[in-house]
């Protein structure tokens, strides 16, 4: 059912109810990027197959390379900038356009859940910085100290040649292999971008990175930004990116995603055009950095697109478990 609202110059325009926006599904399902994926996902799909929300579901889900020291791209665990200081961002997007944001945080586990609080009870999308931890420790958070032993080697290590230089991929090359239990210690890059669609029918999305290693102080990337790292429209669907988080700002492109599956495109064609814009943006940078996205529509139908080789994503629904190879551009 549709009813009048009035905005702010007085117009009328048309809200949807809550019911409206329910249209049930007998299959949820859980998307997210890389192979850490496949525990967050877990943790997801617990959520999704008792019944719950989407929302609940990402939020769940991300939280566990969060505070997985083993993923060091991530949360704990997660590189430090250049001067040694991990500093987080992270975002949060329902299906009723709320969204919440948190930009260079530091000290504070789980970012998701501040940026789930900032949309759910602040009149802010975003809070960066040193306001970011005040607000979560306001709100009952514990100031930890996120710089884990190893992620410290790994970093003075760097500095002796202090050469910024993002690896490709690293990531991939060594989570869930039990042979290297601190795996990607040569990663410099990767974030876990979560997408969810409930029993109701409803898209939610999260995204949640350490960002790239040794950045300068300050530098915030694509995955807290509405629009680049993630972007939910409950009629059409969802997208999430990792990679060079730059040329992600500059084509929006997870909102790009989302309006191309408007258009018509499947997920896997609108991703694989969002990466072909790149391309068109900065040629050069695009033959040498990695850039992904990932999008669920409104049925449930995924896929993803990479610029280089590397790229993979879980899945999680009621009938499987797995990692998926998306194609991408360039062919080394
Ligand atoms: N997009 C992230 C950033 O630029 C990094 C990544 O996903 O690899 O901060």
């Amino acid at each position: 059912m549709l009813g009048a609202a009035a905005t702010l110059t007085g117009e009328k325009v048309l809200a949807r109810s809550e019911e409206e926006y329910d249209t049930v599904t007998d299959n949820p399902i859980v998307i997210s990027t890389w192979n850490f994926g496949l525990d967050a996902n877990k943790a997801a799909w617990k959520v999704l197959k008792s019944g719950g929300t989407a929302l609940d579901a990402v939020e769940a889900g991300v939280r566990i390379p969060e505070a997985d020291p083993r993923v060091n791209s991530v949360g704990y665990g997660g590189a430090p900038d250049r001067d040694g200081h991990v500093t987080l961002d992270a975002c949060i997007m329902d299906h009723k356009y709320r969204c919440g944001s948190v930009m260079a945080i530091e000290h504070i586990m789980h970012p998701i859940s501040v940026a789930r609080l900032v949309m759910e009870k602040t009149p802010h999308i975003v809070l960066a910085g040193e306001g970011a931890l005040q607000f979560a420790l306001e709100n009952g958070f514990k100031k930890e100290n996120m710089l884990h032993p190893e992620a410290e080697k790994a970093w003075k290590e760097w500095l002796k040649k202090a050469e910024y230089n993002p690896v490709m991929n690293a990531e991939n090359k060594g989570y869930h292999k039990k042979k290297d239990p601190m795996p990607g210690s040569k990663t410099n890059h990767d974030t876990i971008g979560m997408l969810a669609m409930d029993a109701r029918g409803n898209l939610s999305g999260a995204c949640t990175t350490s960002g790239l290693a040794y950045k300068m102080r300050g530098r915030v990337g694509d995955s807290p930004i509405i629009g680049a790292g993630l972007y939910v429209d409950n009629e059409v669907g969802a997208a999430t990116s990792t990679g060079v988080g730059e040329e992600v700002i500059r084509i929006a492109g997870s909102h790009l995603v989302v309006e191309l599956m408007r258009q018509g495109y499947s997920p896997e064609k609108a991703c694989k055009k969002a990466v072909e814009r790149i391309i068109k943006c900065n040629p050069e940078v695009a033959k040498k950095a990695q850039v992904c996205f990932l999008a669920m529509n409104k049925h449930g139908e995924h896929g993803g697109y990479a610029l280089h080789p590397g790229f993979v994503y879980a899945l999680r629904d009621k009938n499987t478990e797995e990692m998926m190879q998306p194609k991408h551009i360039y062919q080394e």
